[in-house]
């Protein structure tokens, strides 16, 4: 058997106003990962190489993944995400396999938009007893992404926590040559973030300003979490409600209020 059990192949629906702020990592998507695929003619014109990969790099929860999902959907691109630690495979040779086999469906589904996630987990610790694998994983991967095409219908994007661990070697022209940043939000991309997310949801009149302002060092994940937390306290009162009127199900700002007070930033 393989390191990794199947290849799955979505077809993703992120569109970029889902992802509150991260304008300059849009920006950059766009024109890395997004034009190659949908004006080709352009790059040939003009005579400019094409990147052939992406690196987003950022904290956990910043909206790595929700990217590259939304690049996938914008170019009517499918998604094959692989998450590294996947492909870490103790027989020698498997490793190699599995991702030759992620390259195979790739360009077997092109349009195809491949999101190696964790990629710094191939990687080896210094002193790993098994740090063969992660060496064998990244040179099979610097063989499939030489052989790709610039221009070809096959992109890679791939992201980290930590960017000071990837090896050089993927990084350099030809393989993953676009670095992007992903940052925790700021004031204006967390009130964006709140924005989006109750976009569906019932609310009373939200100030996201002021959500924002109290929510300092929180990524999109944790402000996620804490509407989720609201949505459930606005459950409770709806569903404790007695006597008479039955109030409407809906997130009030003192649901907000109370699932601040409990959340910290990740
Ligand atoms: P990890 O490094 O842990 O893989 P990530 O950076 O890939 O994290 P995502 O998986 O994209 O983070 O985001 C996690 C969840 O947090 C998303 O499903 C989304 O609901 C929310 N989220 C994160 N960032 C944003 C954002 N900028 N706008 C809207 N939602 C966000």
């Amino acid at each position: 058997p393989s390191a990794m059990r199947s290849v799955r192949v979505e077809v993703p629906n992120v569109s970029y106003d889902d992802i509150g702020g991260l304008a300059e990592a849009k920006r950059e998507l766009i024109r890395a990962a997004e034009w190659p695929i949908r004006h080709p003619d352009l790059f040939e014109q003009l005579g400019v190489t094409a990147p052939k990969g992406v690196l987003l790099y950022g904290p956990p929860g910043t909206g790595k993944t929700m990217l590259a999902r939304a690049v996938a959907t914008a170019t009517e691109a499918n998604f094959i995400p692989v998450k590294g630690p996947e492909l870490l495979d103790k027989f020698v040779g498997e490793s190699e396999k599995a991702v030759r086999e992620v390259f195979e469906r790739a360009r077997a589904n092109a349009p195809a938009i491949v999101f190696f996630d964790e990629i710094d987990a191939l990687t080896p610790e210094r002193g790993d007893s098994d740090a063969d694998a992660p060496e064998r994983v990244v040179s099979q991967l610097l063989t499939e992404l030489d052989g790709l095409e610039r221009l070809s219908d096959v992109t890679v994007v791939a992201a980290t926590n930590r960017p000071d661990r990837i090896d050089p070697a993927l990084l350099r022209p030809g393989r993953l040559e676009r670095l992007v940043e992903v940052p925790v939000p700021d004031e204006e991309a967390r009130a964006a973030i709140f924005r989006v997310h109750t976009r569906n949801v019932p609310t009373t009149n939200l100030n996201f300003e002021a959500l924002a302002r109290e929510t300092e060092g929180f990524t999109g994940s944790d402000i996620e979490a804490v509407i989720r937390e609201a949505s459930l306290l606005a459950m409770e009162a709806y569903l404790s409600a007695e006597g008479g009127e039955t109030p409407p199900l809906r997130v009030e700002a003192k649901h907000l209020r109370e699932a601040l007070d409990a959340a910290r930033p990740s």
